[in-house]
């Protein structure tokens, strides 16, 4: 179905394990609406801040004047994925932990250098996620120039809905999207305030690597990002695509 980067796969060892010595407990992967099969996850990347302030959105101008800068990524491991919400122990080594309520897109098909009016052909469908962040752990990271990568991606720091397939509800550009806590609406944007949209950052992510089929990709949260607490119930959504709840648990 998509032309691109089969030809130019680059080979980096064997990668299958027909006689493993010893045994993965868990391959990854996510409900798909109305089927029974289910969709494995690979990999997961996520955009970093991707909506603009609410205030710049209502310049009408907003757009001509400045050029936003590139999109820039990080990434999750697959086992950090809470499939379908529920219990999420809170982590350790934090008192800040934050929610980030974001669109998820999923993708069926992979390749490398995709230009933006073929990367919605990749897709396979759409989700609701949180990026749970350790803030104060990234905060820390951020002001020592240290990776961000155990404040983004310890265990269970990536809750994720049931896929609804592009084949049913089409490629969302805008609809509300929201995060409630116990009751209290703190994120509320809309999928059209994203300064990169869904095939620029397919695109831009496809230029600095080979996307595999199995990727999901966190699409980056609007504004009013807060603490989580132990006992709190998060709920985000975004409207015509899916809902996610999860509980914060005491930590293990
Ligand atoms: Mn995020």
């Amino acid at each position: 179905m998509i032309p691109v980067a089969d030809t130019r796969r680059v080979s980096f060892g064997e990668m299958s394990a027909a006689d493993p010595v010893i045994e993965l407990e868990c391959r990854p992967s996510l409900e798909v609406q109305g089927e029974h099969g289910r969709f494995p996850v690979g990999r997961i990347w996520c955009v970093g801040r991707n909506y603009a302030a609410h205030a710049r959105e209502m310049e009408p101008d907003a757009e001509r004047q400045e050029k936003p800068d590139p999109p820039f990524f990080f990434f999750k491991p697959a086992t950090a994925l809470v499939s379908g919400g529920g219990p999420v122990p809170y982590p350790p080594r934090t008192t800040l932990l934050h929610h980030e309520v974001e669109l998820v897109v999923a993708l069926r098909h992979g390749g490398r250098d995709i230009p933006p009016e073929q990367a919605l052909e990749l897709v396979f469908g759409y989700g609701v996620g949180f990026d749970l962040t350790r803030r104060d752990v990234q905060a820390e990271a951020k002001h020592l120039r240290r990776p961000w990568s155990l404040a983004k991606g310890f265990d269970g720091s990536a809750p994720c809905s049931f896929l609804v397939p592009c084949s049913r509800i089409g490629h969302p550009r805008r609809g509300r999207i929201t995060a409630t806590i116990d009751g209290e609406l703190r994120q509320d944007g809309d999928l059209s305030e994203q300064i990169w949209a869904v095939p620029q950052l397919i695109a831009e992510l496809s230029n600095q690597l080979e996307l595999l089929p199995g990727d999901l990709l966190f699409t980056g949260t609007p504004a009013g990002v807060g603490p989580l607490l132990v006992g709190d119930r998060a709920v985000g959504e975004v409207a015509g695509v899916a809902r996610l709840t999860i509980d914060v648990t005491p930590p293990i």
